[in-house]
């Protein structure tokens, strides 16, 4: 059986030219870049290589770069040491939609006496600056808000978010792992402090991620240990991960256009079909300011996982919006934050696609939901009440 993988959001396939940059440095290039001889010598000119691919793609400049090993660690980091550096501030703002990597440390660092405030959004997803010029104090260390949502796509104004904590001397952090690739970033025409990236959401290989730095923020290193990467963050370098990464933003600075148009076009078809082929479903997040790939469709009166595994005995591949906690399916902390209504929250599917998507494949899964839906929907009881009296109004 063949699978149609569109759950992007959730990883992608390393591209085969990021494979083919890898492999070398797994076989027979495996010296310490920091090693004084010749052979770990070249594996440091190649990182130094790798730094520059990835400068190009944020409009940066290599020494902005810290290499980590993934999207948590690098949000992690960036906050962790906005509060070393101010070690006098002791107030967090983020929003109540980001993702656990920053959610779930602010939970934890509440814990030990700092104040968080998360911001609302509204219906569609989208943040009022309002609130956030609401939300700074002069004890506000940072505010971190993503650039693009994991689960719906939407899109924040982090540039004009980072002038507004600058006005008042509060550093800002953005989690860019979703919309690395997918958007132009170009850290010369903003004031962001600090910018997270993960190289699985790109087709570069798990465990590897940066740290954007901007060049004159107080920085202090969360891994603690040899002088690798400027004394930013101890550890020996994943090289071939590293070098994958350059790769593969060389080829998402080529791709970013391919994203906007062909991507655009087949989530679009994908969405518009399935919305006008299944009754009661509706998407969740703003239609028009959103990653080019990703789309996030309720389903009403059918739980997500037993649409996904309908799904998967197809071979198709997507996300539900709820997750199985304490065995109760709890809706998504960003559809319950955007007021998603319960019997909608619970049959949400998020659909992801890539580049290495085909129209077939759109064309497959159009084909293969209505009766997913349907085939649910006759043993609900809910829907059998309620939803098929609406559809019959
Ligand atoms: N931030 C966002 C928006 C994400 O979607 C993810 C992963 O799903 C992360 C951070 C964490 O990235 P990683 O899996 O590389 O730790």
């Amino acid at each position: 059986m063949k699978t149609i993988y569109f759950d992007n959001n959730a990883t992608t396939q390393v591209a085969p030219e990021v494979l083919d940059a890898m492999l070398p440095y797994f076989r027979d290039l495996y010296g310490n870049p920091s090693s004084m001889h010749t052979f770990g010598g070249q594996v440091g000119q190649k990182i130094r290589a790798a730094r520059e691919q990835v400068a190009a793609l944020l409009g940066a400049l290599p020494e902005e770069l810290v290499f980590t090993s993934c999207g948590t660690e690098s949000d992690n980091s960036a906050i962790r040491s906005a509060l070393t550096t101010r070690p006098e501030k002791k107030h967090i703002v983020i929003s109540r939609v980001e993702h656990p990597a920053v959610r779930a440390l602010c939970t934890h660092l509440s814990l030990q006496g700092y104040k968080i405030t998360e911001l609302p959004v509204d219906k569609n997803g989208n943040l009022d600056l309002e609130n956030l010029e609401k939300s700074l104090t002069p004890d506000t260390a940072i505010v971190s808000l993503m650039w693009g949502n994991n689960e719906t796509g939407v899109i924040f104004p982090v540039e004009a978010a980072a002038k507004m904590a600058h006005e008042k001397g509060i550093l800002f952090h953005t989690d860019a792992v979703q919309a690395t690739g997918k958007i132009p970033i170009n850290m010369k025409n903003n004031v962001i402090d600090m910018l997270s990236i993960s190289g699985h959401k790109l087709h570069a290989s798990k465990g590897v991620g940066v740290l954007y730095v901007r060049r004159g923020t107080k920085f202090s290193p969360f891994l603690i240990g040899g002088h690798q990467e400027k004394e930013r963050r101890g550890g020996t370098e994943n090289s071939s991960g590293i070098i994958g990464l350059g790769k593969a933003c060389e080829l998402a600075a080529i791709n970013m256009e391919k994203e906007n148009t062909s991507v655009r076009r087949l989530r679009n078809k994908l969405e518009e079909e399935l919305l006008k082929r299944i009754p009661q479903s509706r998407v969740n997040g703003d239609i028009e300011n959103r990653l080019p790939n990703t789309t996030n469709i309720s389903f009403e009166y059918v739980e997500g996982e037993a649409i996904l595994l309908l799904m998967n005995e197809l071979g198709i591949c997507a996300s539900s919006g709820s997750a199985c906690t304490s065995g109760s399916l709890q809706p998504s902390h960003v559809l319950r934050a955007m007021g998603v209504p319960f019997t909608m929250a619970h049959g949400s599917i998020r659909f992801s696609l890539s580049v290495y998507n085909t129209e077939d494949e759109v064309d497959f899964v159009i084909e293969k939901m209505p009766p997913i839906i349907e085939r649910l929907r006759g043993m609900s009881p809910f829907w059998n009440q309620a939803g098929q009296a609406c559809t019959n109004q």
